[in-house]
Parts: structure tokens; C-alpha cells; sequence
């Protein structure tokens, strides 16, 4: 590029020196023409003029005659020698010239000095050198040749630096995903920089926050399931080895013992069908079949088949619908949250209690809730309630047949619904669950 610059530069230089010259050489050529009036004078005159002119930029004059005589040589080396040259022969047929000889790195000039009667008389032949313009362009070019390279070399160094800084905090990412990726743990990274940079390393770190809580979250299930699991067969172990130990037992001791380690395979049994309900809600997440159902019609059909375990304490079981409700829900999956609040109303409360249930809707939802004037929970209890395996209070609930997981079930439900669950509740008062669904799903 600086290249075509410079050359375009030299142009212009060597274009406005050959105006020049030819502006002084045709001053020179009318001088001669005018002065020329006696021949036999003539030749000292061409010299004597000649030699004044040569130097300022003309260096070398010679007058050619009509015989193709050297009449005057400012070198005074060709005079009175002959002279056949293309360029002089074209200036005798009148085209005067002017041009660049790259090579010897001049100009070269042809002027015709004509007669009175307008006839070519003589032919001036003149080199201008233009050296001093070549040398000072090529010292141009030297000097631009150094500041390119001088300014590349920075630029190169700035360029490899600055993506050295930038790539720098992706490498720190990079080592951080493969140190995960060996199992290791990260507290969080603190990257400096840009504020994409910046921005990249919060949301790096948000979501290492995210997998540390899953990761706690994954390592509190697996313990809970432990102790779940183990718990049912600790009891039954200690009941099969008071048998085995004990003998001549009487056959009611066995009954009775018996019957207890049943009670604990059930309970075995439920925790484990639990579990795999929360692991495939888990794993297959939305794949729910969702249909047109009648709900009104759907918690009656639950109530109905709970209505046994309210009788065994006497509570009194209610159901208030204020309008017949249309909605696209999983039936079966629904039919599990209904089931696990009105059972839970019933389990966590007094005999001769009441549980009702009611059923509105608006525009866009139906909201079910389920009330009961039982145990109630406690406040700092709240936020814990829909966690797999929490219980308010461990002993009094597990001797309830539970598993601690059916609410973190009816959630898990729910939150597939699009929907919500909330929980209002008060200590002896009793708690109200209130499901908001949506009537239409959109996926
Ligand atoms: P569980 O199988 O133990 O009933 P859940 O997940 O259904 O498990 O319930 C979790 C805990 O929430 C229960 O152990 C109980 O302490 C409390 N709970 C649930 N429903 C009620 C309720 N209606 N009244 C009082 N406590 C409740």
C-alpha cells in the first residue's frame, strides 16, 4: 500500500520537474529562435547561451542542424559530430518531446527552434537529471520501510498480548471444567476483565452454585434413602432375632412379632414404590398424559375410596364444589395429589376432626384446597414441607406409616401441571393446601 503511495509520489515529483523543464527548455528554444538571425553567428551564440542555461536543471544541451550536425555540445564532446537519432529525426517533423529515461534516470528533451518562415531550422536536444529525485525517494522509501517495520513489530507485540489477555480467563475456565470434570471441586472463580469477562465468570459461577446445590442435594437423597431403607429392616432384624434367640415362644409372641415385621415390609414396601414414583417423575420429568378430565368428578372418586380411613377416626370428610370444572391434567398423576393431602389431613389429625375439600376456578386456573383442623405445622417447618423425606416430627410421623415422601411427590406433580401448591398452617389450628392448575396445558 505505502508501496503505491510512494510511487504515485514520485510520479507527481518527476511530472511537475518535466513541466518545468520543458516550460524553460521552450523559453530557450523561442530565445534562439529570435536571435538566430546570422547562421555564421549562430554557434557561438547556442554555446554562450547554452552554457548559461545548462545547470540550473538542463545538464546537457546539444543543437542539431538540419544536416544532422552537432552544432553545439554544452560537454563539448559531440560537436560537429553526427547526430541520427529517432528522437531528433521526429523533432525535424515537428513533434517535440519529453520523457522519463528510467534507466539513466533522466529526462530527455527535443525542441525544434524554427525560422522566421516557421521551418525547422535546428533541433536542441537536451538530458535533465532527475537523480536527486530517485535518491530522495529512495531515502523515502527506506525511511517508511523502517517505520513499517518498526510499526508492524508493535503491533504484532500488542496484538499477541492483548489476545494473550483475553484468552487468559477462558483458560481459567478451561482449567476449572477439567478439574470438575477429574471430580474435583470448585469454590467459585474471580475473573478480571472485560465486562463480557465479568459477566461470563458470574454466570460461570451461578451455575457451579447450581450443580454444588444439586450435588448436595443428590448426596442428602442418597443418605435419607439409606436410613429409609435400612430402618424397616433394623426393626425386623431385631424382631427375627428376639425369635430366633428366645425358645419355646409362645405362639402369640409370634403372631404378634410377626405381624410387626409384615407392618415393616409394607413400610419397606411403600417407600420403595414411592421412590421409584419421585425417580421417574425425576428421570422422564414431562411425560405426562395429559386429558380432558372432569375434576369434580375425579376427587369424588378419590374421596370415595378414602372415606374408609376418615371413618376409622371418626372425621368428618367434606367436599364443596362451586362449579362443574373441565381441565386438561394427567388423571392418574393428579389423582395422586388429591389422594396424599386428603390422606395426609387425615393422618396428622385428631379423631373427630374435619378435612374439607373444595373446588373453584377462574378464567385461566382451578384451585383445590384441602383444610383441616388437625396438628398443624410449624412455621420454621414450612419451607422444609415438600423436601423428600422431611417430617415435622420424625417418631410421631414415621409411626404413621409414612415415608416423607408423598408431598415432594404431590409437588413434583404439580410443578408438571404448570401449576403451583401452597401451604398455610398454624400449630393445633390446623394447615390448608391449596393447588392452583391450569385448566388448558400449554407445553
Ligand atoms: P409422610 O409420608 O410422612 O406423610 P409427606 O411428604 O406426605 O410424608 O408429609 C411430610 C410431613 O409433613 C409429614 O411427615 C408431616 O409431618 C407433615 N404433614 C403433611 N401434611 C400434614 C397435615 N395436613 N397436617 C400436619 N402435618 C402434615
Amino acid at each position: 500500500m505505502e508501496g503505491v503511495c510512494l510511487n504515485a509520489a514520485e510520479n507527481t515529483v518527476i511530472a511537475t520537474r518535466t513541466r518545468n523543464v520543458s516550460a524553460q527548455f521552450s523559453i530557450l528554444s523561442t530565445y534562439f529562435a529570435q536571435d538566430n538571425q546570422n547562421p555564421l553567428d549562430s554557434e557561438r551564440k547556442f554555446d554562450k547561451l547554452a552554457e548559461d542555461v545548462a545547470g540550473v536543471f538542463l545538464n546537457r544541451i546539444q543543437v542539431i542542424d538540419e544536416n544532422f550536425t552537432i552544432v553545439s555540445d554544452t560537454y563539448q564532446i559531440n560537436k560537429g559530430k553526427l547526430c541520427i537519432s529517432p528522437d531528433v529525426n521526429r523533432c525535424f517533423n515537428g513533434t517535440n518531446q519529453a520523457y522519463t529515461d528510467k534507466q539513466h534516470k533522466c529526462l530527455v528533451l527535443t525542441q525544434s527552434i524554427k525560422n522566421s518562415d516557421g521551418e525547422v531550422e535546428y533541433v536542441m536536444f537536451a538530458t535533465s537529471s532527475i537523480a536527486d529525485i530517485y535518491d530522495a525517494m529512495d531515502s523515502i522509501r527506506l525511511i517508511v520501510a523502517a517505520v513499517v517495520i518498526i510499526l508492524t513489530i508493535v503491533l504484532l507485540t500488542a496484538a499477541i498480548f492483548s489476545a494473550y489477555k483475553m484468552v487468559k480467563p477462558f483458560r481459567k475456565i478451561e482449567d476449572t471444567i477439567e478439574h470438575i470434570g477429574r471430580g474435583g471441586t470448585v469454590e467459585a472463580i474471580n475473573l478480571k476483565g472485560s465486562s463480557e469477562i465479568i459477566t461470563i465468570s458470574n454466570s460461570f459461577n451461578t451455575m457451579m452454585d447450581r450443580i454444588n446445590q444439586l450435588e448436595d442435594s443428590r448426596q442428602e437423597f442418597v443418605s435419607n434413602v439409606s436410613h429409609e431403607l435400612k430402618t424397616p429392616i433394623t426393626s425386623m432384624k431385631v424382631l427375627a432375632e428376639s425369635l430366633v434367640g428366645q425358645e419355646g415362644v409362645p405362639e402369640e409372641l409370634y403372631q404378634e412379632f410377626l405381624g410387626d415385621i409384615v407392618g415393616e415390609l409394607d413400610r419397606e414396601n411403600n417407600i420403595i414404590n414411592d421412590l421409584l414414583t419421585l425417580v421417574k417423575m425425576d428421570r422422564t420429568g414431562l411425560e405426562m398424559n395429559f386429558t380432558q378430565v372432569n375434576i369434580n368428578e375425579l376427587i369424588e372418586a378419590q374421596l370415595k375410596l378414602i372415606r374408609p380411613l376418615a371413618a376409622q377416626k371418626n372425621i368428618e370428610l367434606v367436599f364443596e364444589s362451586f362449579r362443574p370444572i373441565l381441565a386438561e391434567i394427567d388423571e392418574t398423576k393428579f389423582s395422586m395429589c388429591i389422594s396424599n393431602l386428603v390422606v395426609n389431613a387425615i393422618k396428622y389429625n385428631n379423631n373427630e376432626g374435619w378435612v374439607h375439600v373444595s373446588l373453584n376456578a377462574d378464567a385461566t386456573y382451578f384451585y383445590v384446597k384441602v383444610q383441616d383442623n388437625g396438628f398443624g405445622i410449624p412455621e420454621k417447618s414450612v419451607e422444609h414441607i415438600f423436601d423428600r423425606f422431611y417430617r415435622v416430627d420424625k417418631a410421631r410421623d414415621r409411626a404413621t406409616g409414612g415415608t416423607g415422601l408423598g408431598l415432594a411427590i404431590t409437588k413434583s406433580i404439580v410443578v408438571a401441571h404448570n401449576g403451583d401448591i401452597k401451604l398455610h398452617s398454624e400449630v393445633d389450628v390446623g394447615s390448608t393446601f391449596i393447588m392452583q392448575i391450569p385448566l388448558t396445558h400449554i407445553s
